[in-house]
């Protein structure tokens, strides 16, 4: 059993199994010599029949011998160079598998192991640590504009300067294709994972240099605490990257810290991108209107088109849940499409004169199909051009002001007015203003309620009414909440109304009631 267990063994190293091989053959052949004596047999054997050749037959075998040991010697020479060479590629292929080649950094999977360990060191003194993760802006356009090398210039870039936020003990890697994630430690002063997000948002944010060009490459940072947010290392770089995520929401360069609900926000927003594409294609998304009224004569001449989700299960859901998300997964313009065709057909059963106003998002500025497509659904539905107001932001113009006046330039020709939405609260309104012609300016609702009860601020909203005759454009103010609002944008000379206090946007059903009851009246 042992002897068995011992072969079996020998046999599992082989080098070792041939070695004691060749030795017990030798040793066979000493004892059997000693036994037998069978050499000196073989010696006089071969003197009484030299005619056989047997001396030269047992010089032949002597010298095969030699020649056997020799290429074994050889083999296993090269055996062991090759193992050692095994052994070798071995661990580089763990050491590249751990670490990220082009910034030589640890990777994910090492990371995991360094947070545990950190976690676990840090501990023993009582201490608390963080994971920051840091998310690079502009990494995709980068590598479009400038090619993958640049890419790469920028990543090794950022790595060696994050480098130098690390102090003893702390841990950096590349978690993703643009992720870096640090794990630090806290040593009792809670400022300190601040300090680090803002030094590193700082570094990265410096202009890295290729060739004659200057990129600047953003970042947010995302930051979990352990224990507070949990002591397991992917539980701790998920809320990281939650956190990161909210950063992101709030502008550039910026630093957030993981909050419970984070996760189910998160969730939910999977969840209506999910649906969205569906909802859609089944007209669930439905316009509503909200009438636009002249505050001289009071009477309703138009609406603005605002999407409801229509939900077969969580009811009537509003455009701040899912325009964003309709925006970042391209499918804002079918929505639009699809809205105004709606609308036109709902407007046959309005009197003639009314117009529509459909909000156009920023990104879609950018499409030059977008002008073709909104006169084609026009064209389809009989809607007169010069019924239709497309309200833009100006976010939509600081993106690209050139295409913006290419596209609205399509439709101004075919008489579709163009309204600065959200007025007052932009960059740069009035350079704005100027170069593309807009047709009207719709202050933003946020202006006209701060503006209450305040003298101050009831003269600038007289000089933009002002600004707004100066420069021939029609205004209309949103968010007339009461009489009140009423009377004094009348008194300030303002045009056009739209808000509670004329009406909640309602369904088309709702508003071909409303404008009913206006004519009866009349
Ligand atoms: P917006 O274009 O500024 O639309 C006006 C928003 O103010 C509407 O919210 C409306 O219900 C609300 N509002 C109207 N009157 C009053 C008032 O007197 N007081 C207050 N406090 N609010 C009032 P809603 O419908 O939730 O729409 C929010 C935003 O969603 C819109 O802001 C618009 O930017 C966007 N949106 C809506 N429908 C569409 C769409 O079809 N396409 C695009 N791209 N964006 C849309
Ligand atoms: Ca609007
Ligand atoms: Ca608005």
């Amino acid at each position: 059993m042992l002897a068995g267990r011992l072969l079996n063994r020998l046999r599992a190293d082989k080098e070792r199994f041939e070695w004691l091989l060749a030795a017990l053959i030798t040793l066979g052949v000493v004892v059997l010599e000693l036994k037998t004596g069978f050499l000196v047999r073989v010696y006089l054997l071969a003197r009484e029949h030299q005619d056989l050749y047997i001396d030269k037959l047992y010089l032949g075998s002597i010298a095969a011998c030699v020649a056997l040991a020799f290429i074994g010697v050889r083999r296993s020479v090269r055996l062991r160079a090759e193992i050692s060479r095994r052994v070798e590629a071995e661990r580089h292929a763990k050491a590249i598998a751990r670490h990220d080649p082009l910034t030589g950094l640890p990777n994910r999977s090492r990371f995991i192991e360094d947070v545990a360990s950190t976690i676990q060191r840090i501990k023993t003194y009582g201490s608390s640590s963080a994971v920051l993760l840091i998310d690079l802006d502009r990494l995709k356009t980068i590598n479009e504009l400038y090619g993958h090398a640049a890419g790469d210039k920028v990543l090794s870039e950022t790595a060696a300067r994050l480098r130098r936020v690390l102090r003893v003990g702390d841990g950096l890697a590349r978690v993703g294709g643009d992720e870096f994630a640090l794990v630090i430690a806290v040593n009792f002063d809670e400022d300190i994972p601040v300090r680090v997000a803002q030094r590193a948002i700082n570094i990265v944010n410096q202009p890295v240099v290729l060739g004659d060009a200057e990129i600047r490459v953003g970042a947010a940072v995302g930051i979990a605490m352990c224990p507070g947010d949990g002591c397991d290392p992917n539980a701790l770089l998920h809320a990281a990257a939650l956190a990161m995520k909210r950063a992101k929401k709030e502008g550039r360069g910026k630093y957030s810290f993981f909050e419970e609900g984070m996760d189910e926000e998160l969730k939910s927003r999977a969840i209506t991108e999910r649906e969205l594409k569906a909802a859609i294609a089944a007209n669930h998304i439905r316009p509503h209107y909200q009438p636009l009224v002249s505050l001289k004569t009071g009477e309703v001449c138009g609406f603005e088109i605002l999407a409801r989700w229509e939900h077969p299960t969580k009811g009537l859901r509003m455009p701040a849940e899912f325009v964003p998300v309709a925006e970042d997964t391209s499918q804002i313009s079918e929505l639009s499409y699809r809205l105004l065709r709606q609308a036109c057909e709902d407007s046959n059963a309005w009197p003639i004169g009314l117009t529509l106003s459909l909000n156009i998002a920023p990104c879609q500025l950018e499409e030059r199909d977008l002008p073709y497509a909104i006169l084609a659904v026009l064209r389809e539905t009989g809607f007169d051009p010069r019924r239709l107001i497309i309200e833009i932001t100006e976010a939509a113009l600081v993106r690209d002001l050139d295409m913006a006046r290419e596209i609205l330039g399509v439709l101004k020709r075919e008489g579709v007015r163009i309204e600065l939405d959200d007025f007052g609260i932009g960059y740069s309104s009035l350079y704005h203003l100027r170069e593309l012609s807009f047709d009207a300016i719709k202050i933003d609702r946020s202006f006209i309620q701060e503006l209450r009860g305040d003298d101050e601020k009831k003269k600038i909203l007289g000089a933009i009414i002002n600004l707004g005759h100066t420069l021939s454009l029609a205004t209309v103010a949103e968010g007339v909440e009461d009489e009140s609002d009423f009377a004094l944008l009348s008194e300030l000379g303002c045009q056009f109304g739209q808000g509670y206090h004329f009406g909640r946007p309602v369904a088309a059903r709702e508003a071909t009631r409303l404008v009913d009851r206006e004519q009866v009246v009349a």
